[in-house]
């Protein structure tokens, strides 16, 4: 469910013409819908409201500071992955207490970062980075709150590159050898074992993956506690598919049901932390049309966003629905169909859709890539020299841009050619 609509043939993002943007902001241009995001947000929300919870949005996803200031006013917190995460997190306003801080390559500097900001847990995932908090936690006169992010070795049966829960994958603390880590974490010195963590993968649209690691996390709980290592928090991550094409994700309603039974047997409260499933509806990416080209019987495409716009397809073969912000046909389109449509990059793997059934297109016209709040801009890059795009949100019947385009000054910020003679 999102606020992205046809009137009288042109797309909308609520009240807002997408064509009326384009022209005054340009392309391309990812377009956020407040709306949308609340929406979701309340779902997931109330889908959970039978337990004490906290939601940690997952800041890699979209990292937008008008978008994550927007939940952080609905009670959310944060998931972060960096102390670059961090800074931002703060600055949209997230309570600190509210913030907890995964990742495999945690550094001291970042480690002293969130110490200082008293986040509320560090999820650690190896034992020399728990040695590393408890050093420096000692060093500062703090107490390093910890979950430990164990690996349940669960296939989430997902894509391959996000797929995190399988022994193979470098994430968290080997299932096997979780009782020791927590043996070990308790008999620090500066470290408070506060919860467990698991997160098996992105995209999943299936209930058991879910569920199966829950079990197995909640049997480790269980066993933890008979050994006096009582924990107060199950951190189940994120992981909840959405719809690109025709997947049917379970709804939040039917993850909550899923899992909210295994927490309360384990007597815990719950975090979680979604990303996909709260902002993914609530983007779009608004691209034009600059050429149509025909190679042999292919037939092109060419818009103005490419693979360091939005890497979904490129990296994960991903499939985003793709459709015209004016509908109906003009007259001197390109007519056959299938086609590919594809970015300016110099990289054959530069594409947005391939033999994608189309309607006709001309240049100039604008075409608007759905579901591309998520792991969108996060992962756009100045590849070939190439501006970061401009983000703007749709509030209240007006639109606002939250970010402005990147302009060539931007391109060689920081960097000093030194003077030195050839
Ligand atoms: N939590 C962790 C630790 C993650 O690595 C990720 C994404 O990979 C997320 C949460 C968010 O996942 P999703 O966007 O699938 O909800």
């Amino acid at each position: 469910m999102d606020y992205f609509d046809y009137r009288d043939g042109r797309l909308y993002c609520e009240e807002v013409s997408v064509e009326e943007v384009a022209r005054r902001v340009g392309t391309p241009t990812y377009v956020y819908s407040q709306r949308t995001l609340l929406r979701h947000y309340h779902v997931f929300e109330q889908a959970f409201r039978e337990i004490e919870h906290l939601i940690c949005f997952s800041m890699k996803v979209n990292s937008n500071l008008s978008l994550c200031r927007i939940l952080s006013g609905e009670g959310c917190g944060a998931d972060i992955v960096s102390g670059g995460e961090l800074f931002k997190a703060l600055k949209a306003g997230i309570p600190r207490e509210k913030i907890v801080f995964a990742g495999v390559g945690k550094t001291a500097s970042e480690i002293e970062y969130a110490l200082k900001s008293d986040i509320l847990m560090f999820n650690v995932e190896s034992l020399a980075e728990l040695q590393l908090i408890n050093e420096l936690s000692g060093k500062l006169r703090k107490r390093g709150r910890v979950a430990l992010r164990i690996n349940p070795d669960i296939d989430p049966q997902t894509h391959p590159h996000i797929s995190t829960g399988l022994k193979e994958n470098k994430f968290g603390i080997e299932f096997s050898r979780a009782k020791e880590a927590y043996k070990t974490a308790r008999d620090l010195n500066n470290i408070e074992v506060g919860g467990i963590h698991f997160h098996i993968g992105s995209q999943i649209t299936r209930i058991s993956p879910f569920a199966e690691a829950l079990k197995k996390i909640v049997g480790l709980v269980k066993d933890l506690a008979k050994e006096g290592i009582k924990l107060e928090y199950i951190d189940v991550g994120g992981g909840l598919g959405v719809r690109y094409r025709d997947e049917e994700p379970p709804s939040p309603e039917e993850y909550g049901r899923a899992i909210m039974p295994l927490v309360k047997e384990a007597g815990c409260k719950l975090i979680l932390e979604p990303g996909r499933a709260i902002v993914g509806n609530a983007g779009i990416l608004v691209t034009r049309v600059l050429y149509l080209k025909k190679s042999g019987r292919k037939e092109f495409v060419i818009v103005d966003a490419g693979m360091n716009d939005i890497i979904r397809p490129t990296l994960y073969g991903a499939y985003h629905t793709i459709i015209p912000v004016r509908k109906g046909a003009p007259s001197q389109a390109n007519s056959s169909s299938p086609v590919d449509i594809v970015g300016p990059i110099c990289e054959s793997a530069d594409f947005l859709a391939r033999n994608r059934d189309f309607p006709p297109v001309q240049s100039g016209d604008l075409l608007a890539v759905l579901t591309a709040g998520a792991y969108g801009f996060t992962l756009s890059s100045n590849y070939n020299g190439r501006l970061r795009v401009a983000e703007v949100l749709v509030k209240d019947g007006k639109y606002y841009v939250t970010r402005k385009r990147e302009s060539y000054e931007d391109l060689v910020r920081g960097e000093e050619v030194p003077d030195v003679q050839n």
